[in-house]
């Protein structure tokens, strides 16, 4: 762990992190306890003058250093992504890019908001809004996208001026390491960065500390509820990216080779766990048949192996435990009545059997009430439902409590649009499917989560707004008269 500039032994245990793809130990990692979170905090809480102080450029001149550090490391970060989550490691790399860009953006507009001056109509008044860090933030991660998700927080935080205590999770936490010793050999001063190491309890008692200001979680739906209750008692500010059910909606007037394609990649790519996969196929009528036909022969078709093998299309799951709640979802979707029609078994290849390995699956015949409809299963399942207008579409693909992404597939312009405007989610793509940019904002409406990442919203959320009013003439007021 990195608490106040040093790296130290945690207190708490330790455990192993795993390689998906063979159950081989990759590293075995220190665990903190709740007197290591103290002193993190504190660590963090005593850079935070000095750091909010440094002026905005030299701030942003650290953040362009990590980004060139990144750069030089690429192929390292991205080979230990891939042995710590499964995923290939085209994508690895494709994150460590899309992490260099986010350290870029964020440099690049650390110091373009300084704030406004208000016209009161009083020629004795000066009054100006200015933008002050929060303090010490707390920042929290999945495992899916280890260091695209800190990067997300740590660059728009630091920039901003506060200090961060950094927690990944458990289950993938290496390339945030290693991006923390990156953050420190850019010259990040003491106690502006720390690193703690741990489950859930390290994470609870961050969001439970009282010297903690604001906690960014990206998670699960129910691990968010928790912390924004238990942040409640503190009153801190809380962002929280949680968990999505995104539609991808299909009208028959779209390119048939197209959006079979894009249809795969929705929800394959990373093996489905992606917050944001296109996870329900929503086909027009007319179309249903010839499009889950070709999907589920295509599914069929994907290779999976080691991420480290250039012919392997998509990796393991993370877990055993995650592949296991995937096959629950599959034979609930069995049971509601679902037709399988590709997947529903994990690979029959023995050189994968130690692995945590799932089939890209497609159940057709889906029904809005079905649990794997409603539910992020977070794996390679793909639920296939039909509709018959632009409305029961849009109905179809708003009946969810989540809304953090979707598409809609057509060469209607006005439609398009239409439909873009009428989904209840915080990223909607036209006949594309994933690209997202640093320059705009990511995040969720309804149990999708609150607040924005990315953007210049990413960055507001780490800034308070504080209004200075200045009197240059100040004399006797008299309100009291006595
Ligand atoms: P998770 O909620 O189990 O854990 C996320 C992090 O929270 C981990 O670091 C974990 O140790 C920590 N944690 C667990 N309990 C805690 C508690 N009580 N207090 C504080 N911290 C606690 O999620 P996961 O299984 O690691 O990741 C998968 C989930 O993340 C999925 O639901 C996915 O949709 C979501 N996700 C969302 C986005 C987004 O941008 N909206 C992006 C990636 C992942």
């Amino acid at each position: 762990m990195f608490i106040g500039g040093r790296w130290i032994s945690g207190s708490g245990g330790k455990s192993d992190v795993i390689n998906p793809f063979d159950r081989s130990v990759v590293a075995q990692v220190d665990h903190a306890d709740t007197g290591d979170v103290h002193a993190a905090v504190v660590a963090a809480r005593q850079a935070f003058g000095d750091w909010a102080r440094t002026p905005t450029r030299e701030r942003a001149a650290l953040l362009a250093r990590v980004a060139d550090l990144l750069v030089r490391d690429k192929d390292t970060i991205a080979r230990t992504e891939t042995l710590d989550t499964g995923k290939t490691l085209v994508e690895s790399g494709l994150d460590v890019d899309d992490v260099v860009a986010v350290f870029r953006y964020y440099a690049a507009i650390a110091d373009s908001d300084p704030g406004r001056l208000v016209d009161t109509g009083q020629p004795t008044v000066v009054s100006r809004v200015v933008y002050e860090p929060v303090g010490v933030c707390a920042l929290i991660t999945p495992w899916n996208y280890p260091l695209l998700q800190i990067a997300w927080k740590v660059a728009p935080a630091l920039a901003a001026g506060n200090t961060v205590v950094i927690k990944p999770s458990e289950v993938t936490p290496l390339t945030t390491i290693r991006l923390v010793e990156l953050l420190a050999e850019a010259g990040a001063p003491d106690g502006v960065v720390n690193l703690v190491l741990g489950g859930g309890p390290v994470g609870a008692a961050l969001v439970e500390h009282l010297d903690v200001d604001l906690v960014s979680f990206t998670g699960g739906v129910a691990t968010g509820k928790a912390i924004l209750r238990a942040a409640a008692d503190t009153v801190k500010r809380v962002t929280v990216e949680l968990g999505g059910k995104n539609p991808n909606i299909v009208f028959a007037d779209s390119d048939f080779e197209t959006v079979v394609d894009y249809a795969l990649t929705a929800v394959f790519l990373h093996s489905g766990q992606v917050c944001s996969a296109g996870a329900r196929l929503l086909v027009e009528e007319p179309l249903h048949d010839a499009l889950v036909a070709e999907v589920a022969a295509r599914a069929e078709r994907i290779v999976i192996g080691n991420g480290l093998d250039p012919a392997s299309e998509t990796g393991p799951l993370v877990s055993a435990a995650h592949r296991d709640k995937v096959e629950a979802y599959v034979a609930a979707g069995i049971a509601s009545g679902a037709r399988l029609v590709a997947g529903g078994r994990r690979p029959d290849d023995p050189a994968l059997a130690d692995g945590f390995f799932y089939r890209p699956t497609v159940f057709d015949g889906c029904r809005a009430d079905m649990r794997i409809v409603r539910e992020e299963t977070f794996g390679p399942l793909l639920t296939v439902e039909t509709f018959t207008s632009e409305a029961s579409a849009l109905a179809l693909a708003n009946d969810t409590e989540y809304g953090l992404a979707g598409a809609v597939w057509t060469s209607d312009a006005a439609r398009a649009e239409r439909v873009a405007r009428g989904l209840r989610a915080g990223t909607v793509w036209i006949n594309d499917y994933h690209p997202y940019v640093p320059q705009a904002e990511w995040g969720g409406f309804k149990q999708s989560g609150n607040g924005r990442e990315l953007g210049p919203s990413g960055l507001a959320e780490y800034r308070e707004a504080k209004h200075i009013w200045q009197n240059t003439a100040p004399a006797p007021q008299r309100w009291f008269k006595g």
